[in-house]
C-alpha cells in the first residue's frame, strides 16, 4: 500500500481563492509531470522546496484546466516523508475536482481519509499522539484549544509519556536482573525503594490522566444546563452570556428531534446550551425542578449553572435544586445582588458547589463566574502547553498503564515473586507504547485515521 502514489483535494470543497491537490508517493513527481507543464523547470528533477508556475491539463491533452503553482517537497523532508507535490489552483469545486481527476488519470490513487498523516506516522515523521493532535489543530476553536493541539503536535504528550516509559523501563530492567538470581530475595531496602519509585511514576501518570477532562472541555466545550425556579434570572443570564460574544446556533447531529444547540463563549470556554427554547419562554416551564426531564438533564450535564435570587429567601424548589447539585459539576449563581439581600448564602454554599454572586441585569459578575466555571470544568491549573491527553484512546492506554502499575505495587507489597511484579510492569509498559503508537495493531491505527478527513 505504501508503495503507491496517492492524491486528494486538501482544501475544503467550496469556492475560495485557492484550492490545493496534494500528491504523495514515489511517483508523485512523475504523476505531477504528466499533468503539469511549466516553462520554469521540470518537477521530476526539481531539488524541491520551490514553487513552479504553470498549467494543468489531463494527461496527454493540451486543453488547460487551470493555471497552477506546483510546490515540490523532496523525500524525506516532507509532511509524509515521501516525495510530495502540491498543486494550487483556483479554488472552485469543479476546477479542483478536474485537477484531482487528472492526477488519478496520471497514475495516482485516491487517498483514503487521513492517509497522508498515516504515511507520516508510518514513516516516523510523527507518532500517534502527534497525529491525533493534527486533527485537533484543525478543529480548534479557541486560544487554549489551539495551544493544546499545537503542543501535542510538537510532541508534548509524547515527551511526557516517554519520560514515564523510560523510568519504568529502568526499573523493569533492574527487576529482570534480580529475577536472574532467583535464589536471592530482593533486599528489603531495594524493595522499599522500588515501591517508592513506582509510586512516584504512578503519581505522575495520575497527573497526566487528570488533564483529560479539562482537555476535552477545551476541544469540545461543555454541555451546560442553566437551572433555577422561574424568575430568578436564567434568561437574563443567558442573554448576557450570549451577548458577550456572538452566539452560534448549531443543529445537533444524531438526535431524532430537531434539538438546537446554542453555543455561548465564556472567555475562551464554549458553553453548549442545548434546548434553550424552554428557557426563553418561561411560561413553558411548567415542570418543577427535581422531577422528570429537568432531573435527567441535570444528571447528564457537563456543567450546571444553578441560579438563585439574592433578594428572596430560599424556597422549597431552590432547596430541591441544591440537593441535586451535590457531587455534580455545578456553580451556584446568586443573581440580583443589586437588590437588598434576603438569601441565606451559607445555606446555598452547603451544597458544595462554588457560589458566585452576580447581577445579570446589570451585567456584573461575569469574571467571577468564568473563574468558577473554569475551576469546576477542570481547567484551573491546566497548562495546555504541558501536554494533555487528547483522545479517549490515549486515556484508555493511560488507565491501563496505571492499572498495571497498581498491580505491580500490590504484588511488591504482598511480597509476591519477581516474575509476577515484572509481568505487571510489562503490561504498564505495553500500554504506554500503545499510547504513543510505538506498538499498536493496525486496527488501532485504522480507528485513529478513519476520523480524519480525506486530504489530510
Ligand atoms: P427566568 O424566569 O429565570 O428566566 O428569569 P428572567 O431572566 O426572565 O428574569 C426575571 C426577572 O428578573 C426579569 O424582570 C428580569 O429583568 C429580572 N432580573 C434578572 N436579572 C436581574 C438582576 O441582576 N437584578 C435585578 N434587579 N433584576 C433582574
Amino acid at each position: 500500500m505504501m508503495g503507491d502514489t496517492i492524491a486528494a483535494i486538501s482544501t475544503p470543497l467550496g469556492e475560495g481563492g485557492v484550492g490545493m491537490i496534494r500528491i504523495s508517493g514515489e511517483e508523485a513527481r512523475g504523476v505531477a509531470h504528466r499533468i503539469f507543464r511549466s516553462s520554469r523547470g521540470d518537477l521530476r528533477i526539481s531539488p524541491g522546496y520551490r514553487a513552479y508556475y504553470g498549467r494543468v491539463a489531463m494527461p496527454g491533452r493540451n486543453e488547460t484546466i487551470d493555471e497552477a503553482v506546483a510546490l515540490v517537497f523532496a523525500a524525506p523532508a516532507s509532511y509524509t516523508g515521501e516525495d510530495v507535490v502540491e498543486l494550487s489552483v483556483h479554488g472552485g469545486v469543479y476546477v479542483v475536482r478536474q485537477v484531482l481527476r487528472a492526477a488519478l488519470a496520471a497514475g495516482a490513487r485516491l487517498a483514503q481519509p487521513g492517509e497522508f498523516t498515516r504515511r507520516a506516522y508510518l514513516n516516523g515523521k510523527l507518532d500517534l499522539t502527534q497525529a491525533e493532535s493534527v486533527m485537533h489543530l484543525i478543529s480548534a476553536q479557541g486560544e487554549d484549544a489551539l495551544r493544546a493541539a499545537r503542543s501535542g503536535r510538537e510532541g508534548a504528550v509524547s515527551r511526557r509519556v516517554t519520560g514515564l516509559k523510560e523510568r519504568l523501563l529502568a526499573y523493569s530492567a533492574a527487576l529482570a536482573a534480580w529475577a536472574d538470581y532467583p535464589d536471592e530475595d530482593i533486599p528489603a531496602l531495594q524493595s522499599r525503594t522500588l515501591i517508592g519509585e513506582l509510586s512516584a511514576i504512578s503519581a505522575d501518570l495520575q497527573a497526566l490522566l487528570a488533564t483529560y477532562d479539562g482537555g476535552r472541555v477545551l476541544r469540545e466545550g461543555v454541555e451546560t444546563v442553566i437551572a433555577g425556579r422561574p424568575n430568578v434570572g436564567k434568561s437574563t443570564l443567558m442573554n448576557l452570556l450570549a451577548g458577550c460574544q456572538r452566539s452560534i446556533v448549531t443543529p445537533v447531529a444524531g438526535t431524532t428531534r430537531d434539538v438546537v444547540e446554542e453555543t455561548v463563549l465564556l472567555g475562551d470556554l464554549r458553553l453548549r446550551l442545548a434546548d434553550t427554547a424552554g428557557l426563553r419562554q418561561t411560561e413553558d416551564l411548567v415542570e418543577s425542578i427535581g422531577v422528570g426531564r429537568t432531573r435527567e438533564r441535570l444528571a447528564a450535564a457537563g456543567l450546571i449553572l444553578a441560579v438563585f435570587d439574592a433578594s428572596l429567601p430560599l424556597e422549597q424548589e431552590d432547596r430541591e435544586l441544591l440537593d441535586l447539585l451535590s457531587g455534580r459539576p455545578a456553580v451556584a449563581v446568586v443573581n440580583k445582588t443589586d437588590l437588598s439581600p434576603r438569601l441565606n448564602l451559607e445555606e446555598v454554599g452547603r451544597a458544595g458547589a462554588p457560589v458566585v454572586q452576580i447581577a445579570a441585569g446589570a451585567g456584573r459578575g461575569l469574571e467571577e463566574l468564568k473563574a468558577a466555571v473554569e475551576q469546576v470544568a477542570g481547567l484551573s491549573g491546566l497548562d495546555p502547553a504541558a501536554g494533555i491527553l487528547a483522545s479517549e484512546r490515549q486515556r484508555d492506554c493511560a488507565v491501563q498503564a496505571q492499572s498495571g502499575l497498581a498491580q505491580a505495587l500490590a504484588a511488591l507489597e504482598l511480597g509476591e515473586t519477581l516474575d509476577a511484579v515484572s509481568v505487571c510492569l510489562d503490561d504498564a509498559l505495553q500500554a504506554l507504547l500503545s499510547l504513543t503508537g510505538e506498538r499498536v495493531t493496525t486496527a488501532v491505527t485504522d480507528e485513529v485515521f478513519k476520523r480524519f478527513c480525506v486530504g489530510k
